[in-house]
């Protein structure tokens, strides 16, 4: 195609599970750096990336807010795989600022920060329409100016009709709710509130809170470390498809539970992740909601993007 045409592919940044990345640059204005998405469509088919998502893809370019990755346009070369022309993000992700315990160092005005654009990204996309369905460290990429944009939207899709059955095998485990572990169909953008608020946890102990090796696993983590889902603190959670618990019962943890462990971003910080992990999906604090959360007007206030932390 003609889209094609104007950019020229440089070298190779990356590579992930279904995608190569590379730098690019606009023909016309060669100082301009874009980065290249190259699917590899040939691979197994999943759902995100069938000849339905190129839809889904393209409506995502209507998405213009400062804290999602732009993508510029999207075009197939010859071999029918996808590329996608994104905006070039250089500075990494934030996973790589999580582990990085040895060299970079962060507080919890960064974490505010960091949580602010990412409720902002995720309240943007929920008031479009459009769920992300794979919210985790990884997927925020950081931009020169040490904006975090949500990219990654190849599982994303729009829920303007919600009626629609849906697959429950989205969403990487550990940041995956209790609705879709227990094979929930018609769900909404709480799954995406239940992301954030383990990213949100895990800025905080510098490690993933809940880290299932299994699906199963996953159940057994979120019981012990956010309470078991039943009929008392969740009407109707038994009669979901995949419903299992064991018969240990954890009760929900408390605010205790919660200082005792997260206790660094203070009162309001704690009683914010508590309403991001309310087991009951319908109970679920929204993104919208979570904007308007006290927290983020306590001291301390969030860093100026210019100085936040960045990878070394
Ligand atoms: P994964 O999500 O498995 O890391 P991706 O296919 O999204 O895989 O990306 C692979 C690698 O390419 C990333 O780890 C990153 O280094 C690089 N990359 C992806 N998107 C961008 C971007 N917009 N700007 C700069 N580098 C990128």
């Amino acid at each position: 195609e003609d889209e094609k045409r104007k950019y020229i592919k440089g070298k190779k940044l990356g590579e992930g599970t279904y995608a190569n990345v590379y730098l690019g640059q606009v023909r016309n204005d060669p100082s301009q750096l874009v980065a290249i998405k190259k699917i590899k469509i040939n691979k197994e088919y999943t759902e995100g990336m069938s000849p339905d998502a190129v839809r889904e893809i393209k409506h995502l370019q209507e998405l213009d807010h400062p804290n999602i990755i732009k993508l510029h346009t999207v075009f197939s070369s010859k071999d029918q795989n996808l590329n996608l022309v994104l905006e070039f993000l250089p500075l990494g992700d934030l996973e790589i600022l999580i582990k990085d315990t040895a060299n970079v160092h962060y507080g919890v005005a960064d974490t505010k920060a960091w949580m602010g654009m990412l409720t902002r990204a995720v309240w943007f996309c929920h008031e479009n329409f459009v769920l992300h369905r794979d919210i985790k460290p990884n997927n925020l990429l950081i931009a020169a100016d040490g904006e975090v944009k949500l990219a990654d939207f190849g599982l994303a899709r729009s829920f303007s009709d919600p009626y629609r059955p849906m697959t429950s095998n989205v969403i990487t485990r550990w940041y995956r709710p209790p609705e879709l572990l227990f094979g929930a169909r018609h769900y909404s953008a709480a799954v995406d509130v239940w992301s954030v608020g383990l990213v949100f946890a895990e800025l905080v102990m510098r490690a993933p809170y809940l880290a299932g090796n299994t699906e199963l696993e996953q159940i057994e983590l979120i019981c012990k470390g956010v309470g078991t889902p039943t009929e008392e603190n969740w009407p109707g959670v038994t009669k979901l498809p995949e419903y299992t618990i064991s018969n240990q019962i954890t009760p929900v943890l408390g605010k205790d539970h919660y200082n005792a462990l997260f206790g660094t971003v203070g009162n309001e910080g704690v009683d914010l992740l508590m309403k991001t992990l309310i087991l009951d999906p319908r109970k679920r604090i929204t993104a919208r909601d979570m904007l308007k959360h006290p927290w983020w007007h306590k001291d301390p206030k969030p860093t100026r993007k210019k100085e936040l932390p960045r990878k070394s």
